[in-house]
């Protein structure tokens, strides 16, 4: 009654918690997204969060019992920001660049004359100062140019600003507001010190030079650096959302006798779908009638056209090129692999690695600690300048406000993130969190399963000796055992009975039990039967005669895995199994070797046929007999040892492993538990994928330590510098946005890099 009760108590909570993206508009850092982040976070009923600058978006999971979406919308409005259900992205990105972009070309059109009046500054220039006319020169131009740029185009800046400080978390906006406003009034100083005459004196090149093209200057750069990285934003969701073309919104189903065309997502399980040739399918299900050949190496990684008929399996977004389906759904929407897929890929980017949540840190003290640092240049320089010098010790304290970039900070990881998380989508491996990346460019020591990892875990039948019985019963029996089991060896077996259509007998079965590693016990007509391995023979203390053993050995020497079948107490047969080794594993495993990453093989199996596969691949550390939970402990050992591991293995036996390792990737033999297993998801079932995304990911963050050195350097030269009084307020806010755009780009020439690197790796992109 109570457990009853516990468990109504789990499932509603599991009903009322509810995930969802919304897609936010107006942030202008990674500081920005800190806020909403730690804002949200605190609210009843948000569960979980996760805000991203870069893709613009906020995950929410909330208990729907407390709080309603409207309720988040209106928080993250009321932090002056927009927000609402996302549906994509790019179309809101492309909404905001030509906002920007047109505030950009205001921006650029009103601070121009202000640059030209810039000569003024500079001895050298004079002579061409002298040839533009006087008037350009003129305080009260100057002043109305600056005005527009300052309080139309740059109000945003201030709204943005208005909300940071009232939620006492500054961000870029902060900085940008309170220098720009500054050297704003600093130059009415300068134009109304002597009174109103100062705004129609007569003016020249020559005239005491004023300070309006600051506030506009850095305005507008500011603008073109968030121009700048608002298109690489742009690209990189564009890249992301590789999945998104592939759905088909309406689709033909069969309804009370006739052909209805529906909204994909209205279709229900069972309905049979129909699909023409040249389309993309669009539900997940299984062939009910008709032939087809069908693309699906997004999904599997298969190449070329791969024919479908009544039975097969099809996936929504693999393309019918040819032939004509009729499908009966087994899912729809949310549940297709495709959208599971996709949902996972998302989950990766929105989860933050160890690197960036201690840079946010940063950013939350940056932007305070600047101000404070601007009133102490201020006030050394009041203090410790010459007399007079307070002019020199605003433009300094100016100087320092807008020189400091918090933004090349926060922009130094995510970037990287998604790029690297995008490109191995494209090489079928799905990262479920982004810390995945980081912990696989620490990667020094990596163990491969055997069976259906290294192997093609086609397993073919190429010996069965019946000891009391025929061939053909004693396949039977094990298929009768083996009936709901996945391991390549049941398959194995259910083919060959079911090629040759040798079930004739009608067995009764009862108490099957499996045993992960071992293999499989249970009755038939009352008779206790075991399929396995020698270890699930020791676990029912079953002899073998000698014979046998010899037997079994000299097939083991072959490299063939040897199952021995049990009845009662007697061994009634051996059957042995071959499998090929996969073209792509030699290859990969040398690519490996030349990380430095040290190559093990882990498998369940007798030491003889282990050995055969790793001669043939080329690996020299084998361990062999291991039950899953030793695996794991294998991976505790590596650990122990000092080495960063990584396992390859498939998503059900190897579960555990692949949990205890720093990455666990799971093979998807099996896409259904490969999808829950592990840390990365491998699709396909080439093995090249994994170099490469090794070597991708110390790129990566090879990448991300640049950004942040540079960000770091960055602004240790250039504060002293500024405060120093070497930099002019306009020099600064240029250097500030030409500092963000420089970290943009190197971030994106990680394209150009893993480029080079597919090439190396000879790996194939679908
Ligand atoms: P690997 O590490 O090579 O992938 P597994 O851990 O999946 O191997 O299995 C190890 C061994 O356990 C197999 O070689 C086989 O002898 C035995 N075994 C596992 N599952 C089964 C099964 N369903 N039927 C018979 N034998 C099995
Ligand atoms: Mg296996």
């Amino acid at each position: 009654m109570i457990g009853g009760f516990f468990m109504n108590a789990r499932l509603d909570e599991q009903l009322a918690s509810e995930e969802i993206t919304l897609s936010v508009q107006g942030m202008s850092c990674s500081a920005c997204a800190t806020r909403i982040e730690r804002t949200l976070a605190r609210m009843n009923g948000v569960e979980e969060v996760a805000v991203s600058y870069p893709l613009r978006t906020a995950w929410v999971r909330r208990n729907q019992a407390i709080i309603d979406i409207v309720g988040l919308v209106e928080k993250i409005e009321k932090l002056g920001f927009k927000a609402h259900i996302h549906q994509s992205t790019v179309e809101d990105m492309l909404l905001e660049k030509r906002l920007l972009g047109k505030r950009l070309l205001w921006a650029c059109m009103f601070t121009f004359p202000l640059i030209l009046s810039m000569l003024q500054h500079f001895s050298l220039l004079h002579p061409f100062a002298a040839m533009l006319p006087h008037w350009l020169f003129a305080p009260w131009l100057q002043l109305l140019l600056a005005t527009v740029v300052q309080f139309i185009i740059g109000i945003p800046f201030y709204i943005s600003a208005f909300h940071a400080i009232r939620e006492k978390l500054a961000n870029m906006d902060v900085l940008v507001v309170i220098g720009t406003t500054s050297a704003y009034l600093y130059s009415h100083y300068e134009v109304f010190r002597n009174g109103l005459d100062g705004l129609i004196r007569y003016s020249s090149y020559r005239d005491v030079a004023l300070y309006f093209e600051s506030s506009a200057v850095v305005i507008t750069a500011v603008l073109l650096g968030k121009y700048i990285e608002l298109n690489a934003s742009l690209k990189l969701q564009q890249g992301h959302e590789p999945f998104s073309q592939l759905e088909v919104d309406h689709c033909f189903v069969e309804r009370e006798g006739e052909l209805q065309k529906i909204p994909t997502h209205f279709v229900k399980i069972g309905e049979l779908v129909h699909v023409e040739k040249q389309q993309y399918i669009p539900v997940d299900g299984i062939v009910h009638d008709g032939e087809a050949y069908v693309e699906e190496a997004l999904l599997t990684g298969e190449q070329g056209l791969i024919s479908k008929s009544i039975g097969d399996r099809v996936w929504a977004g693999t393309y019918q090129s040819q032939g004509k389906l009729i499908i009966q759904t087994t899912a729809t929407g949310h549940q297709t692999m495709l959208n599971r897929i996709r949902e996972l890929v998302k989950q990766g980017q929105r989860s933050k690695t160890n690197l960036q949540r201690q840079v946010d840190k940063v950013i939350r003290w940056f932007v305070p600690a600047i101000i404070a640092f601007s009133f102490v240049t201020l006030l050394c320089w009041l203090l410790w300048g010459e007399a007079g010098s307070l002019f020199e010790g605003v433009l300094s304290a100016l100087a320092v406000l807008l020189v400091a970039c918090p933004c090349a900070l926060g922009l130094a990881a995510p970037i990287s993130l998604a790029i690297t998380s995008s490109r191995l989508v494209k090489h079928g491996l799905i990262v479920k969190d982004a810390g995945t990346i980081e912990e696989l460019s620490h990667i020094n020591a990596i163990v491969f399963d055997k069976t259906g990892t290294l192997t093609q875990g086609r397993l073919t039948l190429s010996y069965v000796k019946g000891l009391t019985m025929t061939r053909t019963q004693l396949l039977s029996i094990a298929a009768e055992l083996e009936k709901n089991e996945e391991h390549p060896i049941a398959k194995a077996i259910k083919d060959e009975v079911g090629a040759n259509n040798q079930r004739e007998h009608q067995y009764e079965v009862r108490d099957i039990h499996s045993f992960a590693g071992k293999g499989v016990h249970g009755y038939i007509n009352n008779q206790r039967y075991l399929v396995g391995n020698i270890k699930l023979l020791e676990q029912f203390n079953i002899q073998l005669p000698k014979y046998i053993i010899d037997e079994a050995t000299k097939r083991y020497e072959c490299g063939e895995t040897i199952i021995y079948c049990v009845q009662e107490n007697r061994c009634i047969g051996l059957i042995g199994f071959s499998d090929g080794v996969k073209e792509s594993a030699k290859h990969s495993i040398n690519q490996l070797e030349q990380l430095q990453v040290k190559v093990l093989m882990a498998t369940g199996d007798h030491l003889a046929p282990a050995q055969s596969i790793a001669s043939a691949v080329g690996i020299n550390h084998i361990r062999s007999n291991l039950l899953p939970e030793q695996k794991l402990e294998l991976m505790k050992e590596l650990q122990h040892e000092g080495l960063s591991v990584a396992m390859v293995g498939d998503g059900w036996n190897d579960a555990p492993a692949l949990a205890g390792a720093n990455v666990g990737i799971a093979m998807s033999n099996s896409t259904e538990a490969a999808l829950h297993a592990g840390h990365m998801t491998l699709l396909y079932p080439q093995l090249s994928s994994i170099p490469l995304a090794i070597r991708m990911s110390r790129m990566a963050l090879r990448n991300i330590k640049q950004n942040l050195g540079f960000a770091l350097i960055y602004n240790s030269i250039m504060l002293p510098i500024a405060a120093l009084g070497f930099l002019q307020p306009w020099m600064a806010g240029v250097a500030m946005a030409l500092s963000s755009v420089c970290v943009v780009f190197n971030a994106l020439l990680l394209h150009v890099r893993f480029n080079k690197a597919e090439m190396v790796g000879g790996a194939h992109v679908t």
